[in-house]
């Protein structure tokens, strides 16, 4: 690369400075379409902070990351938009021919394309057995967005499934006489045995030191679901192919999370296990086989203050993940690395001891996101992303998500402190179906920081001060949810 300055340079002084000046920067980032289908359109450009820029000889802020917006009415037919920036008087235009018809031209499929899309969202009967392969869980539905089927919950492998049809990549399992859900045919590997029918055992429930266990004795490993309630808080599990034959619930002293066990047996074969908590809040917990006896494991809480306490946190997306790109080129995996090393210095300088998904730019899948965290045995984590859409020149907005409805507290207390960064409200987002809000274990909340795809929200991500006010107060909520904890306990 120096030799090729370096001839440049040569060049320049042969030729005199006057033709070599640069001319203003421009770059349509946005907008530059040969024909649209919407009247409204967005023009999005880029150049230096500094200069200045109109759009069919209306100005448009330039922020501070050169980028600029215009929204532009476009009219039936062709149109010409105007796109100029200017540095003193260096001016550089762009003109874009953009044509607008409002009506769609419908999308062709080929023979094939028709068959394999029919292929894809017919339903097939089956009739076999599968067992689960780790990492396999359950989706209510055959329905699908960005974030795949709307799950229930992972299921522990070596279950055996009854499989009664197929769609796409999906299989439909029958859990109990009226009862089905669907899982990922990649979880499931077809097998010989078969679902049976049991009576459960014996029930223990003991404190191990770290957790409440509660083992119920099966002979089978069976399908289940589970939830949490609130008010009491609760945690459900449903066995199916289960009928009760346990005539002994022992249970021993000095639990420190559950207050009592009891059961249900909602249906001949549906069996719910109800864990009542002495707690309001529940600080995580497992399901899983040990053998064939089903193992539940509730975590005590840990000391409720930062000090010693062990947070996971992931940062969203890297390495070829980029995630969402700013319209000046930011890139959401930079922003949410660098959100959690902020707020890293910030946890360990309180004592906190903090596991992190990635600590570079590089991927890390979700599966292994997770490994990371159960590994580490985290009392909780925050995810942190950036999110996209809407209006390239509004402000979008700040938002927190759970999954589970005992993650909704953390969720929204986080969410009270960003907002007093002045940002708009998003939302507080439940049921959110992302992989890293899925774990049962720890407490989780997902921080969707701001809008990439917003231009002022862009510049304001971009600007290491707002984000190491963004990692303050995340830390704040933090420890605002910890002193809420604390209270509720001492009720
Ligand atoms: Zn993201």
């Amino acid at each position: 690369m120096k030799q090729f300055r370096h001839s440049w340079a040569l060049a320049a002084l042969l030729l005199g400075t006057t033709q070599l000046q640069a001319e203003v920067p421009l770059k349509v980032v946005r907008g530059a379409r040969d024909t649209v289908f919407t009247q409204k359109h967005y023009i999005v450009g880029l150049t230096e902070a500094g200069c200045t820029a109109k759009v069919n000889g209306e100005e448009a802020k330039v922020y501070k990351t050169g980028a600029f917006a215009a929204q532009v009415m476009l009219k039936e037919g062709a149109n010409q938009v105007e796109v100029s920036v200017a540095k003193g008087a260096e001016t550089n235009t762009q003109t874009l021919n953009i044509f607008y018809t409002s009506t769609r031209p419908e999308k062709k499929f080929t023979l094939k394309e028709a068959q394999q899309e029919l292929e894809k969202t017919t339903f097939k009967p089956c009739n076999l057995f599968a067992i689960s392969k780790p990492g396999a869980y359950l989706q209510y539905g055959d329905g699908s967005d960005r974030l795949g089927g709307s799950k229930m919950n992972y299921v522990d492998e070596g279950i055996v499934f009854k499989v009664v049809g197929e769609i796409g990549r999906l299989y439909k399992v029958q859990l109990a006489e009226n009862r089905w859900a669907y899982m990922p045919k990649n979880a499931l590997e077809v097998t010989d045995k078969e679902t049976k029918c049991i009576n459960t055992g014996s029930w223990s429930v003991t404190n191990t030191g770290k957790t409440d266990r509660v083992s119920i004795s099966l002979t089978e490993r069976l399908p289940y679901y589970t939830w949490t309630q609130l008010d009491p808080t609760t945690i459900c599990v449903e066995l199916y192919g289960a009928m009760n034959n346990s005539n002994w619930i022992s249970q021993k002293r000095g639990l420190k999370m559950i207050e009592y066990v009891d059961f249900r047996q909602l249906e001949g074969d549906v069996l719910q296990v109800i864990i009542k908590l002495q707690k309001q809040h529940a600080w995580g917990y497992s399901v899983s086989y040990q053998g064939t006896n089903l193992v539940i494991e509730v975590k005590h809480t840990p000391a409720l203050t930062l000090k010693g306490m062990v947070i996971g946190l992931d940062a969203g997306h890297g390495g070829p993940y980029d995630g969402a790109v700013g319209n000046s080129g930011l890139k959401e995996k930079d922003v949410n690395l660098s959100l959690v090393k902020e707020f890293q210095a910030l946890l360990e300088a309180k004592g906190a001891t903090v596991v992190l998904s990635r600590d570079g730019d590089y991927n890390v899948d979700m599966v292994d996101r997770k490994a990371i965290f159960k590994e580490k045995n985290i009392d909780l984590m925050v995810s942190i992303h950036n999110n996209s859409g809407g209006s390239p020149l509004n402000l979008m907005g700040t938002s927190t998500y759970y999954k589970q409805i005992v993650n909704r507290d953390l969720a929204e207390t986080m969410l009270n402190r960003l907002l007093e960064l002045g940002l708009k409200d998003f939302g507080l987002v439940g049921n959110f179906n992302f992989t890293m809000n899925a774990p049962t274990e720890y407490p989780n909340v997902l921080l969707e920081v701001l809008f990439m795809s917003s231009l002022p929200e862009e510049e304001m991500l971009a600007d290491e001060a707002f984000r190491k006010k963004v990692a303050k107060q995340a830390l704040l909520g933090l420890e605002d949810y910890l002193k809420k904890v604390k209270a509720a306990e001492r009720k």
